[in-house]
């Protein structure tokens, strides 16, 4: 039974200490690497230690100790151990947990909240507007500065007025939920979806060619006409129309939208549930 040695094989996140896996893995506290103290300073590694008090009198401990960062500050954690017993009982040795409890950490997930909350869309998850719009200005800029060509699609719902009306706009969003995962699972992961209005829906596609655009669209539009939800006995889809395009060397973020919303509309015009790009339209 040995005090304090760190589960072999289970390194600590190297955030928390500085230190990597190797350094740490098989070491004890008495090596003095993350030198435990109270907020008092006393080092709970020569007198206190909560591990070696749970494997002699077999209770769990939850205590805030502050660790030694290997760059020299100290971390906020929080430590708990528990006991480890054989089958008849007998306490064979303890595990101890830490968990960060710094603000810098806790900044840190505050700040990616804020992230999420300015570019996502709450409803269906996928990136929002503003996120479509920051997405296509670096794919603009690669293809000023690399060259690298970008696909755009537009996606609207069709007669999605209409589908609310029939069923009510809860189920209306339901469905926006739908579509937004059938166009995200058929995507790529460099390419992005984006929600760009009510029933509308944008879809980056960096490095494509004319071909790859033209079949994810279809491929996009096929899974969508067979996606449905259930309300009571009823099984409940819709359809997209879809204009899809490919980037030109002057195009602007904007001039790319344009061009793959206004065959979109062509598609609608065409009898909707279709995709036109540049060899049709
Ligand atoms: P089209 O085939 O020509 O696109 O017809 P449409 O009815 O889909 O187009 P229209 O622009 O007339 O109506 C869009 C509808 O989308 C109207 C609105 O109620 C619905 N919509 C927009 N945003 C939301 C939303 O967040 N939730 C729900 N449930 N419906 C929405
Ligand atoms: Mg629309
Ligand atoms: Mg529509």
């Amino acid at each position: 039974m040995s005090t304090g040695a760190l589960p072999t094989g289970t390194p600590l996140p190297s955030a928390f200490q500085g230190y990597s896996s190797e350094r740490v893995t098989g070491s004890c506290c008495a090596d003095n690497l993350l030198r435990h103290i109270d907020s008092n300073g006393r080092e709970l590694c020569r007198d206190g230690c909560p591990l070696a008090a749970t494997i002699m009198d077999g209770k769990a401990r939850e205590s805030s100790v502050f660790l030694h960062h290997a760059l020299g500050h100290r971390v906020p954690v929080s430590v708990r151990t528990s006991p480890v017993r054989d089958d008849a009982g007998a306490i064979i040795g303890a595990v101890e947990i830490f968990c960060d409890n710094s603000n810098s950490l806790q900044i840190l997930h505050e700040f990616e909240q804020l992230k999420r909350d300015a570019y996502l869309d709450p409803l269906t998850t996928v990136g929002n507007r503003r996120y479509g719009e920051m997405t296509l200005e670096s794919r603009i800029f690669e293809l000023k500065t690399h060259d690298i060509p970008v696909g755009v699609l537009f996606i609207d719902i069709d007669h999605f007025k209409h589908f609310n009306d029939q069923y009510g706009h809860k189920t209306g969003d339901d469905v926006l939920v739908m579509v937004a995962k059938s166009i995200s699972y058929s995507l790529r992961k460099m390419d992005v979806v984006a929600r760009w209005g009510g029933e509308e829906f944008i879809v980056i596609l960096p490095g494509a060619s004319t071909v790859v655009v033209k079949s994810v669209a279809e491929r996009i539009r096929v899974l969508i006409e067979h996606s449905f939800i259930m309300v009571g006995d009823d099984k409940l889809s819709v359809t997209v129309s879809i204009g899809a395009t490919m980037s030109r060397s002057d195009d602007t973020g904007a001039s790319i939208v344009s061009r793959a919303d206004t065959r979109m509309y062509l598609s609608k015009s065409r009898g909707r549930n279709r995709v036109t790009d540049e060899s049709d339209g």
